[in-house]
C-alpha cells in the first residue's frame, strides 16, 4: 500500500514523479494499490467555499464539497500511470463501498468491501483509491477528518492484508519536531506506536491519530518516508523493536486550538454536565479544561479549548442552553496553541514537566492551561510564542540535532 499526500500530488509534475515511482514498484514485481490526497491546498480551498456560504453550515454538504479534491487526484494518477504502461483505475469511496458512520466531518470507518480491489489486483490493474471519503449506510458522503487519508490508506492496508503501508509525504520521516520550525529537528529511524499515537492526537500531523490507532489494533507495518527522494523514513513499530530510548521523543504543537471561557458559572453539581453534554450532542470535542473558583466563593470560572473549526458551533451551542448552564459572561480566543512533549521515559522519570515550565519562564511565556497524561505534558500558551516555545523545549529537552 502506497499513499501519497498533498504536497506529493500538487502539480501535475508531481503526480507524473509519483506514477513514476509507482511504476518502478510495479515493475519490480510488487502489487500495489494507491491511495490519494487531494492536490495540497484544494482541501482548504473547498473548506473556504463552505464556511463562506455559512459557518454553521450543514456537515453533511460539508463532506459532499470537500471529499471532492480526492476524486481529481485519483482520476489524474490513473491517467498518469496509463501513460506509463500501467494498467490503473480510479475508485472513489461508494465504489469500493468505505463504510462509515454518520459523523460528517470526523466519520469512523465501519467496514470496507475489498473485493472490487482483490479483483482489481487479479486483472493486473493498480487500484487507486480518492482518499479521506466515506459513506454511510444511507449512502451519504462523509469524510474522516483532516489529513484523513492517512487512515483510508492503512485500513485498507489491513483489510487488503498489505505487507506494509507507506506513507509518503513532503518530509522524509518523522522528526523530533516538524521540521519546516526546527531546522535542528532529527529524524527518527523508529518511533512506537504508542508515542507516535501521542504526537499525532496532540497535532503532529505528519501521521493522523487514527491512522496510528488502526495500524496498532491490526499490526499494520506503517512507514513515513519522502515522495521527493529515496532517503530511509521512519518505521512505526512495537516498544520491543526501538532501538535507542530517549526520556522524551518529541515536541508538537497544534494551531488547531481555540479557548472558551465561561466566566460566573454557579458553582453546583451538575454544572459540567450542563455545559460538556450539548457539546458532545453535538459532535464537539473538547480538549483541555481547567475550573477555578472565584474569589465570591459560589461561583467558578471554566475554561476549556476545542478546535478552532469548532469554535463558532460551540459558543452558538452554549449561548442555546445559556438558561439551563447559568453563566455571567463567555469569552472566546482562537489565538492560542498547544505546545506538548512526548515520551515513554517519562514513565519512569519524574521531573520532566517541571523541566518544560522552567524553559517556558525562561522565556516569558505564560502557561494558560496545562495537562498531563502517562507520556505526555501539554500546554495551551498564546499562538505568538509558538516558535520559540517550540525551539526552547527542543534545546531542553537535549533533541537538538548536532
Ligand atoms: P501530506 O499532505 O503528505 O499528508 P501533511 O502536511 O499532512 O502532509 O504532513 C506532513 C507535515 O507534517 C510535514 O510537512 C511537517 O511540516 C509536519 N510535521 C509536524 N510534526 C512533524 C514531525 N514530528 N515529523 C515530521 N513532520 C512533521
Ligand atoms: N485532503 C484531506 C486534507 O487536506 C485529507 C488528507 O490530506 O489526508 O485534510
Ligand atoms: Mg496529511
Amino acid at each position: 500500500m502506497k499513499k501519497f499526500g498533498g504536497t506529493s500530488v500538487a502539480d501535475i509534475e508531481r503526480i507524473q514523479a509519483v506514477a513514476r515511482r509507482i511504476k518502478r514498484a510495479v515493475d519490480g514485481g510488487d502489487e500495489v494499490a494507491v491511495v490519494v490526497s487531494a492536490m495540497a491546498g484544494v482541501t482548504n480551498r473547498l473548506v473556504g467555499y463552505a464556511n463562506a456560504i455559512s459557518p454553521l453550515h450543514d456537515p453533511r454538504e460539508y463532506d459532499v464539497v470537500v471529499a471532492a479534491g480526492e476524486q481529481i487526484t485519483a482520476g489524474l494518477m490513473a491517467m498518469a500511470l496509463q501513460q506509463l504502461g500501467v494498467p490503473a483505475r480510479s475508485w472513489l469511496a461508494w465504489q469500493i463501498r468505505f463504510r462509515t458512520d454518520d459523523a460528517h466531518g470526523k466519520a469512523r470507518i465501519s467496514g470496507i468491501d475489498e473485493a472490487d480491489l482483490n479483483a482489481a489486483f487479479a486483472a493486473g490493474e493498480v487500484p487507486v483509491v480518492a482518499g479521506f471519503q466515506g459513506i454511510t449506510d444511507g449512502n451519504r458522503i462523509t469524510t474522516l477528518g483532516r489529513g484523513g487519508s492517512d487512515t483510508t490508506a492503512v485500513a485498507l492496508a489491513a483489510a487488503l492484508r498489505a505487507d506494509r503501508c507507506d506513507i509518503y509525504t513532503d518530509v522524509d520521516g518523522v522528526y523530533t519536531t516538524d521540521p519546516h520550525i526546527v531546522a535542528k529537528a532529527r529524524k527518527l529511524a523508529t518511533i512506537t506506536f504508542e508515542e507516535m499515537l501521542e504526537m499525532a492526537s496532540v497535532g503532529a500531523k505528519v501521521l493522523q491519530t487514527r491512522a496510528v490507532e488502526l495500524a496498532m489494533k491490526y499490526g499494520v507495518r506503517l512507514q513515513v518516508l519522502s515522495s521527493f527522494d529515496d532517503s530511509p523514513g521512519t518505521f512505526v513499530v512495537g516498544e520491543e523493536e526501538v532501538v535507542e530510548h530517549e526520556l522524551v521523543s518529541g515536541v508538537t504543537y497544534s494551531r488547531d486550538e481555540a479557548k472558551i471561557s465561561l466566566l460566573q458559572v454557579a458553582d453546583r453539581p451538575g454544572v459540567a454536565a450542563g455545559i460538556f453534554g450539548p457539546l458532545a450532542e453535538a459532535s464537539i470535542n473538547v480538549d483541555m479544561i481547567v475550573q477555578n473558583i472565584s474569589p465570591a466563593g459560589d461561583t467558578t470560572d471554566l475554561t476549556f479549548t476545542v478546535s478552532e473549526a469548532d469554535l463558532e458551533r460551540a459558543v452558538d451551542v452554549i449561548q442555546r442552553n445559556r438558561e439551563q448552564i447559568g453563566f455571567g459572561e463567555i469569552r472566546s480566543d482562537p489565538g492560542v496553541v498547544k505546545v506538548s512533549v512526548i515520551g515513554v521515559g517519562m514513565r519512569s522519570h519524574a521531573g520532566i514537566a517541571s523541566q518544560m515550565f522552567r524553559a517556558l519562564a525562561e522565556r516569558g511565556i505564560n502557561i494558560q492551561v496545562i495537562t498531563t497524561s502517562e507520556i505526555k505534558v501539554s500546554v495551551l500558551i498564546d499562538e505568538a510564542y509558538t516558535e520559540l516555545a517550540v525551539r526552547a523545549l527542543h534545546t531542553a529537552y537535549g533533541l537538538d540535532a548536532r
